[in-house]
C-alpha cells in the first residue's frame, strides 16, 4: 500500500483547483458557502461547465465523453469541488444511469442517452424504493406485464428524489412474479417522466423542502426497447447500480469544507465574552473532528490504493466509507447548527422576520445549517442504510 501521492498526481490536482476557482461562478460559491443546497438551475450551469472542459462524466471512460480518469484522481476531483464548495454532479446521470448504460445499455441506448446525461439535456431519478421494498428490494411489487412491443406498468414507487423535476426514471419492475427466485423476475426499464399514466406527489421533508416524491404508475406504457439488459436480469443491473453508488458516497470535501466555514464563522460568534474559536471545549470538538476525517481519509486510500493495485473491484471496505464518511457529514453539519447557536432555528428566525420590519437577528448561513443538520438525517439512510453497511462489515470485513 502507497499512500503518497505521484508527482502527476499532485500537479493533477492544482489543475483540478485551479479551474474551479477560475470558473466557478461566484453567485453559485456564494449560496454554497452559505450552506444553501444547490438549486437545479445551478447544478445544471456548473455540470454543463465542467462537461464543456470534458470533466462532468469524472467516473466514464474517454470513449463514452468522460476523462477517462484513475480512481485516485476522481476522488481528487469530487473533493477539489466539494471544498470550492460548488454543486456535485447530478448523481443518478453521472454515476447511476451512465454508467449503467455503458455496461448494459444496446447502442441505440447508449448514443440517445449518454451525452445527454453529461450535459444535464435529461435529468434523470432513481425509481426503485417502494412501500415494503428498501433494504429488501427483491420484495419490489410494480408489475410489467409485456404486450407486443410494450410493457404496461403498473404499481408505487416512493422516495424518488427529485422526481417532480426529472425527465427521465429508471425503474425496477417486476416481470416474472412466478420467478423461483424473487430477484429474478425482475426488469430494469428506462421510463419518460412525460409518458401518460404517471402521478408525482410531494413527500416534504423535515428540514421544510420538496425533495422527495411519491410516483404513481396506471397502466404506463413504456417500449420494450427502453429495457436495460435482458428480460428477468435486472437484478444483474441493479447491483452494478448500487456499487457504484456507493463510490464517493463518503464526501470527504464537504466535511472538511463544514469545519473550514464553522472555524471561521466561531470568530464571529462570543462564548463567555470571548471569540468562540478561543473557547477550549469548541477547538477539542474541531480537533477531534479533523482527527477522524484524516483518518477515513487514510482509509479511502487504502481502498484505492487496493483498487489501484487491482485486488479486487468490490471492495467490501467501501461500505465502511459510507458509515463514517455519512457520520462525519451528520457530526460536521451539527458542529455548523451549534457555532450559530439560538440564532439556527429557523422557526424562531422566521417568526422573529414576521413580528419585525427590522432586518432579520442574525447569519443566513445559521438557518441554512440547521436545514443541512435535518436532511442530513437521511444520509445514514439513503444509499443503503448504514445498519446494513454494518451488516456487511461484520459479514465480508471481520468475517463474524
Ligand atoms: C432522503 C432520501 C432519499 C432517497 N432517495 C431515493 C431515490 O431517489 N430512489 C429510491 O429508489 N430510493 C430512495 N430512497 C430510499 C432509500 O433507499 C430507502 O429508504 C432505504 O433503502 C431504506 O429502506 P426503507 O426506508 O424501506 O427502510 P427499511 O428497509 O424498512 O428499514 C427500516 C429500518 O430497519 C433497518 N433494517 C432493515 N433491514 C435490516 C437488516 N437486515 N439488518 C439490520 N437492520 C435492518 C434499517 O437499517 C432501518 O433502520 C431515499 C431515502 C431517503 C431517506
Amino acid at each position: 500500500m502507497d499512500l503518497r501521492f505521484s508527482a502527476d498526481e499532485l500537479a493533477f490536482r492544482d489543475e483540478i483547483s485551479g479551474f474551479i476557482a477560475d470558473n466557478l461562478p461566484d453567485d453559485i460559491r456564494q449560496r454554497m458557502r452559505l450552506g444553501y443546497s444547490p438549486e437545479k438551475a445551478d447544478t445544471i450551469r456548473w455540470q454543463r461547465i465542467l462537461n464543456a472542459r470534458g470533466w462532468a462524466a469524472y467516473s466514464w471512460p474517454r470513449e463514452h465523453g468522460g476523462p477517462g480518469w484513475t480512481p485516485v484522481q476522481r476522488m481528487m476531483f469530487l473533493e477539489e469541488n466539494q471544498l470550492a464548495p460548488a454543486p456535485d454532479m447530478q448523481v443518478f446521470n453521472i454515476t447511476m444511469i451512465g454508467p449503467v448504460l455503458i455496461q448494459f445499455g444496446t447502442d441505440d441506448q447508449k448514443r440517445r442517452f449518454l451525452p445527454r446525461a453529461a450535459d444535464l439535456d435529461d435529468w434523470w431519478c432513481q425509481g426503485f424504493s417502494e412501500p415494503g421494498a428498501g433494504s429488501d428490494l427483491a420484495a419490489l411489487k410494480t408489475a410489467a406485464k409485456r404486450e407486443g412491443d410494450e410493457y404496461i406498468v403498473n404499481g408505487q414507487k416512493i422516495w424518488t428524489s427529485t422526481a417532480h423535476m426529472a425527465d427521465w426514471c429508471f425503474v425496477l419492475v417486476r416481470t416474472n412474479p412466478q420467478a423461483a427466485k424473487r430477484q429474478e423476475g425482475i426488469s430494469f426499464l428506462l421510463i419518460d417522466m412525460k409518458t401518460p399514466g404517471i402521478t408525482v406527489r410531494p413527500i416534504i421533508s423535515i428540514d421544510g423542502t420538496h425533495h422527495l416524491n411519491e410516483v404513481f404508475f396506471d397502466d404506463v406504457r413504456v417500449p420494450v426497447a427502453m429495457r436495460v439488459g435482458e428480460e428477468n436480469k435486472g437484478w444483474d443491473v441493479a447491483k452494478f447500480l448500487l456499487g457504484n453508488e456507493r463510490s464517493g458516497i463518503a464526501r470527504l470535501g464537504k466535511s472538511k469544507e463544514r469545519v473550514r466555514f464553522a472555524k471561521e464563522a466561531a470568530g464571529d460568534m462570543r462564548a463567555g465574552g470571548r471569540p468562540l474559536s478561543e473557547d477550549g471545549e469548541f477547538r477539542r470538538r474541531i480537533a477531534q473532528l479533523e482527527t477522524d476525517i484524516k483518518a477515513l481519509e487514510i482509509t479511502q486510500l487504502r481502498v484505492l490504493s487496493a483498487q489501484k493495485a487491482g485486488e479486487g473491484k468490490q471492495d467490501p471496505l467501501t461500505a465502511v466509507l459510507k458509515v463514517k464518511g455519512t457520520e462525519l457529514l451528520q457530526a460536521t453539519s451539527e458542529l455548523v447548527m451549534d457555532v450559530g447557536g439560538p440564532l439556527s432555528m429557523p422557526e424562531w428566525a422566521q417568526e422573529l422576520a414576521a413580528l419585525s420590519n427590522e432586518p432579520e437577528l442574525g447569519p443566513v448561513w445559521a438557518t441554512e445549517a440547521t436545514r443541512s443538520y435535518l436532511m442530513l438525517r437521511a444520509a445514514s439512510i439513503y444509499g443503503g442504510t448504514n445498519e446494513i453497511m454494518k451488516n456487511i462489515v461484520s459479514k465480508a470485513v471481520l468475517g463474524l
